[in-house]
């Protein structure tokens, strides 16, 4: 492959805690191999505390960010040291959808009666990628999608990759990039993640990317969502909706999304840039 010959392969997702505590803890040794790009709950925190706050003129001190996402993990991330600045964290609380549910019916909310409204801009715009990060494959599947543009310079041929899809522990696809094959990985579940480092360990792997979540299923299954009691049933259907969700999006490429340029054009420079980096990305620490 053309590019930076320097880079590691294969690379590894970064976006769930659990799997980024795991690798610190048991892998301490591989822990130059995941990419460095932070979790989108880190990410957000950190554009929201300063792109975002500087736009309508908050300091970042008297502006709360509060996430609301499917896990528990999410809740040990957002107070790592290094996702805040002088003490003040980029993200101030973290709740799970479970917990929202609680607090929507303590507030006797009926949300059948309330109006439809938009999400606030510039950051309540989101892609069908950014949706399907939310199951397992969804993540790489995204990735795939930005990355044959970015590596090819062509546009994709197809937007669903099904033979990333699926609810097997483990699974495998080879994505034909324009001629040059790329060999993608992917596992839910710790135990399975194990397997695939193993393997990286012992020098027997055959993948490029790899894509590693913690909960069963993905997100769909996390810690923090109502409870499946691992109904497989529940996280399938959990899984269609988000693909159906992806497919009613216009747009579903995340390099597509016109904020993200924008978020670009006035503020982080290029994607890789020295503030891009800064804000953007993260380092992983020896824990065993
Ligand atoms: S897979 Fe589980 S632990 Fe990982 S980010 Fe999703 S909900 Fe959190």
């Amino acid at each position: 492959m053309e590019g930076d010959q320097n880079v590691k392969l294969p690379i590894l997702t970064s976006c769930c805690p659990a799997w980024v505590k795991f690798f610190e803890h048991q892998f301490p040794e591989m822990k130059d191999i995941p990419s460095t790009a932070r979790s989108p709950q880190q990410m957000f925190g950190s554009i929201a505390k300063t792109y975002f706050a500087e736009k309508i003129g908050v300091k970042r001190e008297n502006l709360v960010v509060v996430s609301i996402m499917p896990c528990l993990a999410k809740k040990y991330e957002s107070s790592r040291p290094e996702f805040s600045v002088n003490g003040n964290p980029d993200v101030d609380f973290a709740l799970s959808t479970r917990e929202l549910a609680h607090l929507i019916n303590l507030g006797n909310i009926d949300f059948k009666s309330l109006p439809n409204e938009d999400f606030d801009a510039p950051m309540g715009e989101s892609t069908g990628a950014g949706v399907i990060f939310g199951t397992t494959g969804g993540v790489i599947e995204a990735a795939v999608r930005t990355a044959y543009e970015v590596f090819t310079g062509k546009p994709l041929p197809r937007l669903d990759f099904e033979e990333l899809r699926g609810m097997e522990g483990l699974r495998k696809a080879t994505i034909d990039f324009n001629g040059t094959p790329i060999n993608i990985g992917i596992a839910h579940g710790l135990g399975n993640a194990r397997k695939l480092l193993e393997d990286i360990q012992a020098g027997n792997s055959e993948f490029h990317a790899i894509e590693i979540m913690s909960c069963p299923g993905g997100c769909i299954g996390g810690g923090g969502q109502p409870y499946h009691h691992g109904d497989a049933e529940i996280l399938k259907k959990r899984q269609r909706a988000i693909y159906s969700e992806d497919k009613n999006k216009t747009l579903r490429k995340s390099h597509e999304n016109p904020y993200i340029t924008k978020l670009y054009e006035e503020f982080l420079g290029a994607p890789m840039s020295e503030k891009a980096h800064h804000l953007l990305h993260t380092k992983y620490f020896d824990r065993s």
